[in-house]
């Protein structure tokens, strides 16, 4: 699973861009250079890549910050999980060894 933290700014009427928004996750609206906060999560890459589509087309959304959650480092099993097919490799791999994707790492 996949949470991400998507930030939103909106043109006037944070209030309804809220009401639409709140069907896509847990969302907050918050003082500061966002209005809302929106804590979402997906089974994938391609989910996550839909409720952004979905979030896009919203009106009123003038842009957005999108923060995925590395939840991928386990140090305990000293392993790192693909975020794009789930499988687990070792710490310093860089790709994949079942899909081929680039590991993210820190
Ligand atoms: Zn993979």
């Amino acid at each position: 699973m996949i949470s991400a933290y998507i930030l939103i700014n909106t043109e006037d009427g944070s209030e309804n861009v809220f009401k639409s928004v709140k069907r896509l996750g847990e969302a907050f609206l918050v003082y500061g250079i966002y209005d809302i906060i929106l804590k979402v999560q997906a089974t994938s890459i391609d989910e996550l890549k839909e409720i952004h589509l979905q979030l896009a087309s919203v009106p009123n959304v003038r842009g957005t910050l999108t923060l995925i959650v590395n939840d991928s480092l386990d140090f305990a099993k000293r392993t790192l999980r693909c975020l794009a097919c789930g499988s687990e490799m070792p710490l310093d791999a860089k790709y994949c060894g079942i899909c081929g994707a680039k590991l993210l790492n820190v």
